[in-house]
């Protein structure tokens, strides 16, 4: 019995297939996957190919008729028995989650957990019509209808939480899916595919692994209708142009640049832990992670001392120890990415607060950094790290750090820290942002619509608003008159 247990868990954690038409389906290509905490391969999956894709986007449009037809009502039901298995499955999910992506165990487990939880929040979410006139005349009303099949795309930061919102605005508004994870991280989202494998109906959720041509592909295919793409503004952009081609709708969550600027009345040893935790968790691998730190001269160097002192509680170490507060960077291609910013960074009069050395070893660690000192103009401050560094800058006069907030092509969110709410919440709606937070950052719920102004996106995730995005308005336009 024990033995029959373990082989279950084995295969579970060991056998990976993708989902189409409600089976699972291996494929010729296979994929490695790396574990950044050795940097070497520790599983591989199937790699689909365009003759799956096809086979995918034909089953999710056999499932739609039916799977539109639902009431919310019903889909919910769906949706929440989904959300049961994640949390039945967290430890599992967790383990896999840490050791294709990097993150600490806890934190993989709670992005399971949110995962399920964002998904019973939207669900919470009700769409009705808008009646617009309704007269002795005339009635005019707006019914929104799901928009059809939509292709999901997401990145390797965090691969569940980024699959399961899209993945059920997209269900709960009658869509039919087809979802494609990372290449960096692929694993996770393939088990739950199999996990909910009976869930739903066969062919309403269409699980794909493969490489950035499968998301190209998904993005050219004439029978998906909508994109959701999560991931760089670079890739965002081909996105938009490619899905072009076949007017599809897109949602962009692309890249940022947050800014947090901190007042000279906020208290540094009270801030610094929680502006700590928004740019550095996850190994700084957060869209609407804290990337740049503008303080108030009054307080500048409190607060770099408060931020040093809580940077040297953040343990780095592979994941799955328990001491683990920051795991490596998720990947080779970024690794290199952030090790080049650095350099680039030492090579300027910036000072090191704490940091600056990278650990030689095999997985793609790298120790908190904290630079000041760092010209307006540098790399570190102009482009998004997606890494453990980050700048703290100073300023005098408030109007200086809005405009340097401001100074850049990306506008995802953006945070204001003092005693004086009004003040900052003032301040906080200057910001060219999706979402200017005050005395908080990445504080987002199902309810509240995020992304990003600029190039870091286009169109909202989450709230009514998100999940009309996956809805087409249909105006039914009546004259009351009988013919
Ligand atoms: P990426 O753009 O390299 O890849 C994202 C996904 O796109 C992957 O699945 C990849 O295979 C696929 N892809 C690559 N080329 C493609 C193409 N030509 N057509 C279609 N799909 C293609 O991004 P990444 O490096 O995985 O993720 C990191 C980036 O994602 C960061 O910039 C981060 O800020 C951003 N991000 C944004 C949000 C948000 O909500 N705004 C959330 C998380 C991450």
């Amino acid at each position: 019995m024990a033995q029959a247990q373990a082989a279950v868990q084995n295969t579970l954690r060991n056998d990976f297939s993708l989902l189409i038409d409600g089976e699972l389906a291996g494929s010729a290509e296979r994929l490695d996957v790396i574990n950044p905490a050795t940097g070497k391969a520790f599983a591989q999956c199937p790699a689909a190919s365009r003759a799956d894709l096809d086979r995918a986007v034909a089953a999710a449009r056999r499932a739609l008729p039916a799977w539109s037809a639902l009431s919310f009502a019903e889909r919910t039901e769906f949706i929440k028995r989904m959300a049961g298995i994640l949390r039945a499955n967290q430890d599992l999910l967790g383990e896999l989650l840490t050791r294709e992506q990097g993150k600490p165990l806890g934190q993989a487990k709670d992005e399971i957990a949110r995962a399920a939880g964002q998904s019973e929040g939207i669900t919470q979410i009700s769409i009705a019509s808008d009646l617009i006139t309704d007269d002795a005349e005339r009635r005019i009303e707006v019914r929104y209808v799901p928009l059809g099949v939509a292709g999901i795309i997401t990145p390797w930061n965090a691969p569940i939480n980024l699959a399961a919102g899209p993945l059920v605005s997209a269900l709960y508004t009658g869509n039919t899916v087809v979802v494609k994870p990372s290449p960096y991280t692929p694993l996770s989202t393939l088990k739950i595919g199999e996990l909910i494998k009976d869930v739903f109906p066969k062919g309403v959720v269409n699980v794909l692994a493969g490489g950035d041509a499968l998301g190209q592909w998904l993005t050219e295919h004439p029978g998906i209708d909508k994109i959701a793409f999560t991931g760089s503004v670079a890739t965002g952009k081909k996105v938009m142009a490619s899905a072009a081609g076949t007017l599809k709708r897109v949602t962009l969550e692309l890249g940022g640049n947050d800014a947090a600027i901190v007042l000279e009345d906020a208290d540094p040893q009270v801030v610094a832990p929680k502006l700590f935790f928004a740019g550095f968790v996850n190994s700084g691998q957060v869209c609407m992670a804290v990337k740049r730190i503008y303080a108030h001269e009054k307080i500048y160097d409190a607060l770099c001392a408060a931020l040093v002192e809580e940077a040297r509680k953040w343990t780095v170490g592979d994941g799955l120890d328990a001491a683990t507060k920051l795991g490596p960077i998720q990947n080779r291609m970024q690794y290199d990415k952030v090790v080049d910013l650095l350099n680039d960074t030492k090579k300027t009069r910036a000072k090191f607060l704490i940091g600056g050395d990278v650990p030689q070893t095999d997985g793609y660690f790298f120790n908190p950094t904290l630079v000041t000192d760092v010209d307006e103009k540098s790399r570190i401050v102009r482009e998004e790290q997606f890494g453990p560094i980050v700048p703290v800058l100073k300023f005098t006069d408030v109007e200086d750090a809005i405009r340097r907030a401001n100074d850049t092509r990306y506008g995802l969110s953006g945070s204001v820290w003092s005693k004086n709410i009004e003040r900052a919440t003032a301040i906080a709606a200057r910001l060219e942002v999706g979402t200017a937070w005050v005395n908080q950052h990445r504080a987002t719920a199902a309810n509240v619509p995020f992304g990003g102004a600029k190039e870091s996106g286009v169109g909202r995730v989450y709230a009514e608003m998100g999940l009309k995005s996956y809805m087409e308005p249909r105006v039914v336009s009546v004259l009351k008159q009988p013919m």
